[in-house]
């Protein structure tokens, strides 16, 4: 297991937020946790990358205990998280806010060859590197918020709600190009989604959450298939 989530329980004062949340994820997989508004799926990333730290339960990463870690260290053992609301710089340009990424790095050539390579998956980020960041469209935003997450070179990539407030198109777009990262790096994706019939076609396998409690964990071609979650979450 590259990461495993043991029984914790994340609170924002005396709000409970998480009410014992456990997942295992294998290297390679990409896992999505669905669920509605405010049942706790942010929350979920927060305590894994450190920055909400949960009050009780365990989070390992390869087997060693993060929980207690500052989340500058997390991102440094490889768990990268790309916000809700892709967080990027807005007055700086494109090639300033993917130095950022880079920024707990020291191998130059690395950073070099790993630049090209989100240049490749986004020639659109490679046009306009010398635009401000701020400048740049919703769908493009999410792309260098993605990119600069893959420039801190994430074993695993921990995606909220890619697809708010994108068109179709760019969801779909964004979306190939999150299973094309996990294809080619074996990076290991854990996707934050409202949009689960999209999120479900990706991944291998699903949690769903309510309530601050995962209620069902399957395979995502079962969770598609499941009456419960048609009903609830597809809409159907
Ligand atoms: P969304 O899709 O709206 O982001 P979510 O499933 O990610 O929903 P969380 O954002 O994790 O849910 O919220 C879980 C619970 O914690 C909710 O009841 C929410 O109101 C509460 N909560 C979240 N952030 C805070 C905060 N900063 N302070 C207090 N309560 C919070």
């Amino acid at each position: 297991m590259i990461l495993e989530v043991d029984n914790i329980e994340t609170f924002y004062g005396n709000i409970q937020a998480l009410k014992g949340v456990s997942l295992r994820i294998s290297e390679g997989e990409i896992i999505t946790l669905i669920g509605a508004n405010g049942a706790g799926k942010t929350t979920t990333l927060m305590s894994i990358s450190g920055v909400v730290p949960p009050r009780s339960g365990e989070v390992r990463f390869e087997g060693r205990p993060i929980n207690q870690l500052p989340p500058e260290e997390i991102v440094s053992l490889g768990l990268v998280q790309v916000p809700e609301g892709r967080r990027i710089f807005p007055h700086l340009t494109v090639a300033e806010n993917l130095d950022m990424g880079a920024f707990m790095r020291r191998d130059k050539d690395g950073i070099r060859r790993d630049l090209a390579y989100v240049y490749d998956l986004f020639p659109i980020l490679a046009e306009r590197r010398t635009q401000a960041g701020g400048t740049l469209s919703g769908g493009e935003q999410q792309m260098l918020a993605i990119s600069r997450a893959l420039m801190a070179r994430p074993r695993v990539l921990l995606l909220d709600e890619p697809s708010l407030g994108l068109a179709p198109l760019i969801v779909k777009q964004i979306f190939d190009i999150i299973q094309k990262i996990n294809a080619e790096n074996r990076t290991t994706i854990f996707l934050v989604e409202q949009n689960a019939n999209l999120a479900l076609q990706v991944a291998h396998r699903g949690y769903v959450m309510e309530n601050g409690r995962i209620t069902l964990e399957d395979s995502a071609q079962a969770l598609l298939a499941d009456e419960e979650v048609k009903k609830a979450y597809l809409g159907l």
